[in-house]
């Protein structure tokens, strides 16, 4: 592990993003682990969230998903250990997450995912690598 990476390994690897846990900054998920879901019409399926009353400021860009989601991963303990659904905890320093269910989940914008592996997007912190 001394070698410094290998500087001129393979051709020139774009970044790649990835997700720490916000907390103790291990990385929980990268680009590649995404399961990428097509945006939901938000406001059709969340009847709290109307449109309808226009007045509202500026309009902000389109719902914005504030989870990601995933392929099961190695270090979701209860997705290993059979379970359905449960929460989703670092397993360095046990902060919650997200969550699954296997039968799928609802992001913010409508999108059903199916299976669903949550990760909250404000535990966790982005960054090229
Ligand atoms: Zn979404
Ligand atoms: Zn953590």
């Amino acid at each position: 592990m001394e070698a410094a990476n290998n500087p001129n390994s393979e051709a020139v690897r774009k970044p790649q993003l990835i997700y720490r846990c916000k907390k103790c900054r291990r990385i929980v998920a990268s680009e590649e682990s995404i399961v990428p879901h097509e945006l939901g019409k938000g406001e059709q399926c969340f009847k709290w969230k109307k449109r309808s009353g226009d007045k509202l400021g500026e309009e902000k860009e389109p719902t914005q998903c504030s989870s990601i989601f995933v392929e099961p991963l190695k270090w979701m303990q209860p997705v290993q250990e059979g379970y359905v659904e449960e929460k989703l905890q670092c397993i360095g320093c046990k902060a919650r997450l997200g969550s699954f269910n296997w039968a799928g989940m609802q992001c913010n914008c409508g999108a059903w995912v199916n299976p669903a592996f949550q990760l909250h997007k404000n535990r966790l912190d982005e960054c090229y690598m």
